[in-house]
C-alpha cells in the first residue's frame, strides 16, 4: 500500500491514513468500503453504534486482501462501559465484523462520571492478552482520564483518538500524548467538510500546489504525525483523499494552517458527553 504506517508503542503498524465510516448505513457500507480498498486504503475506522460494521465486514470479505494486510479499528459503545459487558460487547463486534480479532479496540467515550471506563479498560486487556486485538486504545479520553488508566491499569494505550482539525488543534492533548507514548488519531480530521475546506488560507495553499482544500488538510495532519481517518462515500474524493502521499508542505504553508486553531469544537466535550 502507498501509505506509510506509524509504528505504536507496542511494535505493531498502523497505517497513517485510513477510511472513516460514520454515518454511512449499513447498506451502503460495504460499497463505500470496497471503494476504499479499491483506492489503496487498509484501514478501515467503524464502530458499534455506527450501526455498519457488518457491511464493513462484508466488503473485507469480498475484497479478497489478506487480513494481514488489513488495519481494522473498531469501538465499545457507551451503554456497553463495564467489565462484562464489553467481553460481550467485543464479541458481538467481531460477529458482525465476520473476523477473528480487530486490530484496534477503543473506548469510544470515557463517560467519566459512570466511573466505568478503568473496568472497562481492564477488558480490553484481557482481549488484548488473549491475542484478539492487537492494540488497545481509547477515545475522547481527557488528559485526567489517560493518566488515570495509566496509574491503575499495565497496558498503556496504543492511541487515543480525539477531534483534530485546523480549527481545533489539541496541542496539549497532543504533547502529554507524545510524552507517553500514545498516538494521536484524528477525527473529523476535514471538519467534516464544513467550512474548513473554504477558509481563504486554505484555498491559497491548494492553488499553490495545484491541490484541493481537503488535500493540503490531510498533508498538514501527516506532517504533524496525526493519524487520520477522513470519510467520504463519493469514490472520486474516497481516491482524492489518500492521493497526498507525493507532495509537501513547506513551513510556510504549516505555520498558515497552524495559525487558523480557534480551539473549536464540532463535536461534545468528553467531559460531559454520556450518550448511551
Ligand atoms: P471528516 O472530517 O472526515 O469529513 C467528512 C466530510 O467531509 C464528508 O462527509 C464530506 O462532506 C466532506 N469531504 C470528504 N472528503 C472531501 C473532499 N475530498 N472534498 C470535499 N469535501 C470532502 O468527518 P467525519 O466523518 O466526522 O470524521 C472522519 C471519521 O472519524 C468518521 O467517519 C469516523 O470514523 C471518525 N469519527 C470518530 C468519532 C469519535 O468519537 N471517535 C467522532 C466522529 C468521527
Amino acid at each position: 500500500s502507498q501509505v506509510p504506517p506509524i509504528i505504536l508503542n507496542n511494535g505493531v503498524e498502523m497505517p497513517q491514513l485510513g477510511f472513516g465510516v460514520w454515518q454511512v448505513p449499513d447498506d451502503e457500507a460495504e460499497t463505500a468500503v470496497a471503494a476504499a480498498l479499491e483506492a489503496g486504503y487498509r484501514s478501515i475506522d467503524t464502530a458499534a453504534i455506527y450501526g455498519n460494521e457488518a457491511g464493513t465486514g462484508k466488503a473485507i470479505a469480498a475484497s479478497g486482501i489478506a487480513r494481514e494486510e488489513l488495519f481494522v479499528t473498531t469501538k465499545l459503545w457507551n451503554s456497553d462501559q463495564g467489565y462484562d459487558a464489553t467481553l460481550q460487547a467485543f464479541d458481538v463486534s467481531l460477529a458482525k465484523l465476520g473476523l477473528e480479532y480487530v486490530d484496534l479496540y477503543l473506548i469510544h467515550w470515557p463517560m467519566p462520571s459512570k466511573g466505568r471506563y478503568v473496568d472497562t479498560y481492564k477488558a480490553f486487556e484481557k482481549l488484548h492478552a488473549d491475542g484478539r486485538i492487537r492494540a488497545i486504545g481509547v477515545s475522547n479520553f481527557l488528559t485526567d482520564h489517560l493518566q488515570r488508566l495509566i496509574t491503575e491499569t499495565s497496558v498503556i494505550p496504543a492511541v487515543n483518538q480525539i477531534e483534530l482539525h485546523p480549527h481545533l488543534q489539541q496541542h496539549a492533548a497532543r504533547g502529554f500524548h507524545a510524552e507517553q507514548g500514545i498516538a494521536t488519531e484524528a477525527w473529523s480530521p476535514l471538519g467534516q467538510g464544513r467550512g474548513l475546506l473554504e477558509v481563504p488560507a486554505i484555498v491559497a495553499i491548494a492553488q499553490k500546489h495545484n491541490r484541493t482544500p481537503a488535500q493540503i488538510v490531510l498533508r498538514w495532519h501527516l506532517q504533524l504525525g496525526n493519524v487520520v481517518i477522513p470519510k467520504s462515500v463519493t469514490p472520486s474524493r474516497i481516491r482524492e483523499n489518500i492521493d497526498v502521499f507525493d507532495f509537501s508542505l513547506d513551513t510556510e504553508d504549516l505555520a498558515a494552517i497552524s495559525a487558523l486553531n480557534e480551539d473549536r469544537r464540532l463535536g461534545p466535550d468528553p467531559a460531559v458527553f454520556e450518550m448511551a
